[in-house]
């Protein structure tokens, strides 16, 4: 990671509470163990849809939300899911604009099948959801896309910008009306995009900005540090970083936290997905405070994303504190009622950051 941690300047900021605008929360027991992390800190999260089975009625949406309040313990005053469907070619497109005008749905995810945990109810071509995607661009229904190509011969760290551009720069030529947001971009390529196209958005995660795959690969292969879209060069991490800091309102934090249990994250075959829910913003406030950019903190975390998604920022605020000597109880690992552990990611910031309710 970039941060030099030893660094022990102090520094104070106050922010509107923040929003999440990409998390998984799963279900069950996973679900009770991680979603106050989320609830917390956070206003809004972007909840993905993508359980098995996937989330793609309204109605479905409704029930998982019940089900994400019924397990929070914390944030029943401010946390506020926003819920996701899942683009299949059965979606029924009044039920999503039923859904979308009640305030239950946010956006309708695209997954290429194959691509990541649980996507294999995707599609393989965006362009095949031309029908129900004209409807979303007339409503204006957010579509937010995990822009990854599937194809086996294009090697793993080229397959975002083949994926921008062979499907998602030709869709947002021919659909101006129909606003996407670019989930967890992790190149050079992403950022371009999303900056050549007026609907464009693009979410940024805490590890894509704080890591490249020398983090992962250097020294010892670091499964925490194993994602979809992998965590790409430094070159790419430097262009998400200088994005992220510059301002430029169509960048947001998304953290695409996503738990898995040890046994599967550390297994032979690992799982793709980061847990960074609860250290996310300590991990994000020090990329910004070692780009000397703590001043567009707030831009990032409160009011981009927010803006993109039609809300005010929060009235509610938040105090994050970089203390000048390092906590020595930060947890490290959590374990759900099953008995399955889960590593946090984060663990050196949040030694340095502290956060608080104002
Ligand atoms: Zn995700």
């Amino acid at each position: 990671m970039r941060s030099t941690l030893d660094d022990v300047s102090s520094v104070e900021i106050v922010i509107p509470r923040p929003d999440d605008w990409h998390v998984h929360l799963r279900d069950d027991e996973m679900l009770d163990a991680v979603v106050d992390h989320t609830a917390r800190w956070f206003r809004y999260a972007l909840v993905m849809p993508n359980l098995t089975p996937p989330v793609t009625s309204s109605a479905g949406a409704q029930a998982y939300r019940a089900r994400i309040m019924d397990a929070a313990s914390v944030g029943a005053d401010t946390f506020v899911p926003q819920m996701t469907l899942y683009l299949t070619p059965t979606i029924d497109v009044d039920d999503l604009v039923e859904g979308f005008n009640a305030g239950v749905i946010g956006g309708v995810k695209f997954y290429p099948a194959g691509a990541t945990t649980n996507s294999d109810a995707g599609g393989t071509n965006l362009l095949d959801f031309e029908a129900t995607l004209s409807v979303m661009a007339e409503q204006k229904i957010p579509l937010l896309v995990h822009a990854e190509s599937t194809d086996p011969e294009l090697d793993i760290f080229d397959r975002e910008a083949a994926f921008l551009d062979q499907q998602v720069g030709p869709l947002l030529a021919a659909m101006p009306e129909l606003s996407v947001t670019v989930e967890h971009i992790s190149t050079a390529a992403g950022i371009d995009l999303v900056n050549e196209f007026d609907q464009a958005y693009g979410s940024i995660t805490p590890h894509h900005l704080s890591c490249d795959r020398s983090d992962l690969l250097a020294n010892g292969m670091r499964p925490e540090l194993y994602c979809k879209p992998v965590i790409n060069s430094a070159d790419n991490r430097r262009a998400l970083a200088a994005a992220a800091t510059s301002g430029n309102p169509k960048f947001f934090l998304g953290t695409d936290s996503a738990p898995h249990p040890l046994s599967q994250k550390e297994a032979r075959v690992a799982k793709a997905g980061i847990f960074n829910a609860p250290y996310g913003l300590q991990v994000t406030a020090e990329l910004f405070h070692q780009a000397e950019a703590l001043d567009q903190f707030v831009a990032f975390v409160s009011l981009n994303g927010a803006a993109r998604y039609g809300h005010e920022p929060s009235s509610d605020e938040l105090r994050l504190v970089r203390n000048d000597t390092l906590a020595e109880d930060v947890v490290e690992v959590i374990t759900t009622a099953a008995g399955d552990e889960v590593r946090l990611f984060g663990v050196a910031e949040a030694a340095r950051w502290s956060i608080a309710a104002v």
